[in-house]
């Protein structure tokens, strides 16, 4: 047993686990990150909306930033008047681990294998043979933790995407200012391609003067064996897009100012409408390992971090009961019970079964059908879609927002939708509405 004993331990140092390690520890938890390298960077390239980074507190940590975004659509372009960011990830992984250490907070470099609770508290094993104790430990070791057991219900879909980070010796003017959320036109010559990808878009973003990052992604489907076995064909689309892009469109201009080899790629897998963590199990989880990822969209940074502060400040209020209360409250499950109310709030569980209904529905989407739901999507009231893509419109503005969407909708997508609400997902959608199942 190493003397380390705190009362609350985080599981993983990745994204999640700092923005709740470093909330706790503002609220004065004594606590313990255990990560097999805590100080190792962060892969992927997180992008959110400027609103949203100001809202979850993350301004100052955006490294580049662009005034708008563009969607490009088979029935025409629209520029989305909304900043959009990319995170400078070490900056605010080195700022989280300074404030946690300042606070006191401890640092293990160690991996977890197994997770004991009894009355008193918690015991982590760790693979070195040492353990660590506590009185409540949160999982934040990403997706497919094997610590958090969750509902019953289909596997997840998958984001998959191949990004590339290529040198240009000077980015195209008209791609200065604008970063592509999603284009959504066919790659030239897809249907010869024959490769048995649903519908992908392409996504790019001048990361500097002479930087651009481009990623071909599957919004979310089905791969017959691993999802890594779409990158091969993501690559050719992307480069297909690339090198056929009809003159005098900013891809096609890009290609003369290509410089060397690719910098950096990008693999990215992302499980989508993961099933729910039960609420009744003393392992409390955040993040990727509580299933917080976006089911519509992939993104998981705005929607784990905007709970982040409401989960620490539940934990400090149950860690400061007096003795008697806390350790009755441990014994018997009451906090835990409680932690798994403020890390998924009902009217959240609400919400992420909506969107899970909406991906399923979206998996089945051909081309066509994706072009006609996104049109419509961004006829939306701006504030609509933009809470929707945020994840923080309350349930009863989300469902208006789906209705709404489904009136107006063309017919091919509304008996889609109404097909589904009557089978299996809509069912399943409806008996979860009430919150967390228990078991
Ligand atoms: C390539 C890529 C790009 C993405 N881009 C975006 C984006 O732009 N915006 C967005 O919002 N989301 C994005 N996502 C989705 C999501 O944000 C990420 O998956 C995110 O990294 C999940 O964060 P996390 O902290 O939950 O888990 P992770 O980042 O996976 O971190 C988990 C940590 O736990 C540690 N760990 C694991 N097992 C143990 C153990 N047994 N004991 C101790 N420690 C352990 C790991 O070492 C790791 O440090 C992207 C995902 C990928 C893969």
């Amino acid at each position: 047993m190493t003397d380390l004993d705190r009362d609350l331990w985080v599981i993983g140092a990745g994204p999640a686990g700092l923005a709740l390690a470093e909330a706790c520890a503002r609220c004065g938890i004594r606590l313990g990150v255990v990560d097999p390298t805590p100080e190792r960077p962060w892969v992927p390239n997180y992008g959110l909306w400027l609103d949203d980074a100001e809202a979850i507190g993350v301004r100052e940590f955006v490294g580049v930033e662009w005034p708008r975004a563009r969607i490009e659509l088979g029935s025409g372009g629209r520029s989305l008047e909304r900043g959009y960011g990319l995170m400078d990830a070490d900056g605010l992984r080195a700022a989280w681990v300074a404030r946690c250490s300042e606070a006191g907070a401890a640092f293990v470099a160690g991996s977890v294998e197994g997770v004991e609770h009894d009355a008193a508290g918690v015991t982590l094993a760790l693979a070195d043979g040492s353990s660590l104790r506590g009185k409540v430990v949160v999982d934040a070791s990403g997706h497919g933790s094997r610590f958090v057991a969750s509902e019953p219900g289909p596997g997840p879909g998958y984001q998959v995407a191949w990004g590339e980070l290529w040198p240009v010796s000077a980015v195209p003017e008209a791609m200065r200012e604008t970063m592509t959320f999603m284009d959504w036109r066919a790659v030239p010559g897809e249907e010869a391609l024959d490769d048995g990808l649903p519908p992908t878009f392409l996504y790019v973003m001048p990361v500097a003067a002479d930087r651009v990052f481009v990623e071909e992604t599957v919004l979310v489907g089905h791969p017959e064996g691993e999802p890594g076995s779409w990158f091969e064909p993501l690559k050719t689309r992307l480069h297909q897009r690339m090198n056929q892009a009809p003159a005098g469109s900013p891809l096609a201009e890009l290609r003369g100012l290509r410089l060397g080899e690719v910098l950096e790629v990008e693999r990215c897998v992302i499980p989508m409408g993961v099933a729910l963590p039960v609420a009744s199990q003393r392992t409390l989880a955040f993040g990727g390992a509580a299933a917080m990822v976006h089911p519509a969209t992939g993104y998981m940074f705005t929607p784990t971090l905007r709970r982040r502060d409401g989960v620490a400040q539940a934990l400090a209020a149950a860690l400061s009961q007096p003795e008697a209360a806390l350790a009755e409250a441990l014994a018997t499950g009451r906090l835990h019970r409680a932690m798994w109310a403020a890390i998924w709030p009902a009217d959240r569980v609400r919400a992420w079964r909506l969107y899970t209904f909406g991906m399923g529905i979206l998996a089945q989407m051909d081309r066509p059908a994706i072009d006609a739901f996104f049109t419509e999507f961004f006829e939306l009231d701006d504030a609509r879609w933009r809470s929707f893509v945020s994840a923080s419109a309350p349930t009863p503005e989300l469902m208006a927002t789906m209705l709404r969407y489904f009136g107006a909708a063309p017919w091919g997508i509304q008996r889609r939708l109404g097909g589904a609400l009557l089978g299996g997902s809509g069912l399943r959608m409806a008996r979860g509405f009430a919150g967390l199942r228990r078991r």
